[in-house]
């Protein structure tokens, strides 16, 4: 690909601040934009849901301060929504009436909370959990709550639920679902997690579904279930997950199908426009076409498309890798888990100390760790090393790191260059 003359990068989020800043460190000489519709600076969102939520004041996780911008030349426009993609003009029209012109436009417009459409859902004291504003408005309620319902076991609730245990609040969380973070985790990790939130206090409702939230005066007071049950609540929190923003993409007659379509470079179905981030959906193995919601995922994709952008383009296919903090413990996931057929654990669940091998077709997948960093890290190296490492030579090294890196590379000699 030739190298554009002008960047525009829509979003101004991890992905954003990503491929601004590894366009400039990669020595890219032209104009560059980040056009964000957020007042703040890009920020990071994981602590939002974790640190950020433990003490009464918490100062917005910026990730660069305004002096990086300003260093790199990179010009930062906040509080400017992109409205229009404008394919044959090259340019991008705002809610300020503007015209950005750019070679090239990289969508980096990140995900919106799934709106859980039930009377009552706009209540006084019920929350989503996505930005610095919902935040700060979450942190401020739960100061003074007793009771909080959680509705959906996903990463997010289950990171408030154990904050708010650990603030003394009684803690109810409900999920239409059978296990938490069915999506997402295996079901012995499933089952771990169960059993922390309870013995940690929470009370947690599997296989119903939230008809209501009832209040009074505007404010809310509980949760009605399809069982007929109420919890009362003064405090409610929706995490039911998040939906691309896609309108921009769609809008422009771009290929979209949960999340913009690219292709393996993450260029979209126009040569002159990328997705990255929670908005891309993209190739990955087995023919699948997916699209992730995590920091690396963001980074990685927005480091991909800047060298694409200086003209040192490779097929994206970084492994992915996640974490989710809830009270003391640290789940930690390389790889992918859905689709896994087959799970082996190594360790002790007792002790809080162990990983989930999951395989899929007879080969590692990915790999889920509880308190142990090591194993983490080990399988970051061994699932970008092969994706082809069979169920026998883990089971045959007794899950020691080492001893399965030593036997795939002895296998795959080409591996080791
Ligand atoms: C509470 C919370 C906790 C999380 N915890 C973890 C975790 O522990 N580990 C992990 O790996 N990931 C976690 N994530 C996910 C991670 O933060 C995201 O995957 C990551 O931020 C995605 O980066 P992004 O740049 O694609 O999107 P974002 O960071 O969401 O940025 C997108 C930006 O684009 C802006 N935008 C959208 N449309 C427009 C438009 N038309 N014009 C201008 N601007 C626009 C949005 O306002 C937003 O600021 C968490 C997410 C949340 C919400």
């Amino acid at each position: 690909m030739r190298s554009p003359s002008s960047v525009l990068i829509v979003g101004a989020g991890q992905a954003g601040l990503q491929a601004a800043g590894s366009l400039r460190d990669g020595g890219f000489a032209g104009d560059v934009t980040i056009l964000g519709g957020e007042v703040h600076y890009p920020y990071q969102r994981p602590p939002l849901s974790k640190a950020g939520l433990q003490s009464d004041t918490f100062p917005a996780p910026t990730i660069r301060p305004s002096k990086y911008f300003n260093d790199r030349s990179i010009r930062v426009i906040l509080g400017e929504h992109a409205t229009r993609l404008d394919r044959a003009r090259h340019s991008v029209f705002t809610s300020n009436g503007r015209e950005l012109g750019a070679d090239h436009v990289v969508l980096a417009t990140g995900a919106s909370n799934r709106r859980l459409l039930i009377p009552g859902e706009r209540l006084r004291g019920v929350f989503y959990l996505r930005t610095v504003d919902e935040a700060d408005a979450l942190r401020a309620a739960l100061r003074d709550a007793e009771r909080l319902v959680v509705i959906g076991a996903g990463f997010i609730g289950l990171e408030v639920a154990a904050v708010a245990r650990k603030r003394g609040i009684a803690t109810t969380i409900v999920d239409i679902d059978q296990r938490p973070m069915s999506r997402a985790v295996s079901p012995q990790m499933s089952e771990y997690f169960m059993d922390l939130h309870t013995k940690a206090g929470a009370e947690i409702i599997l296989s119903r579904t939230v008809e209501a939230i009832e209040g009074h005066d505007g404010v809310v007071q509980s949760v009605r279930l399809n069982s007929g049950e109420q919890i009362r609540a003064d405090v409610v929190l929706i995490g039911v997950g998040a939906t691309p923003n896609v309108d921009l993409a769609t809008d422009a007659l771009l290929q979209v199908s949960n999340g913009i379509v690219t292709d393996e470079y993450l260029t979209t179905s126009d040569q002159s426009i990328s997705a990255i981030g929670d908005c891309a959906s993209f190739p990955a193995a087995h023919g699948e076409r997916i699209r992730l919601e995590s920091v690396q995922n963001a980074t990685d994709q927005a480091r991909a498309v800047a060298a694409k952008l200086l003209g040192r383009g490779q097929p994206y296919s970084a492994t992915p890798w996640f974490w989710s903090d809830q009270g003391e413990t640290k789940l930690q996931i390389v790889g992918r888990v859905s689709g896994c057929d087959e799970m082996l654990v190594s360790g002790d669940p007792n002790e809080h100390s162990f990983s989930v091998f999951c395989f899929r077709d007879g080969k590692l997948s990915g790999i889920e760790s509880i308190n142990r960093p090591a194993d983490h890290m080990a399988g970051r190296r061994l699932l970008k090393l092969s994706s082809a490492i069979p169920i026998e030579s883990v089971v045959g090294a007794k899950f020691d790191m080492k001893a399965i890196e030593a036997d795939v590379r002895s296998r795959e000699p080409e591996a080791v260059q």
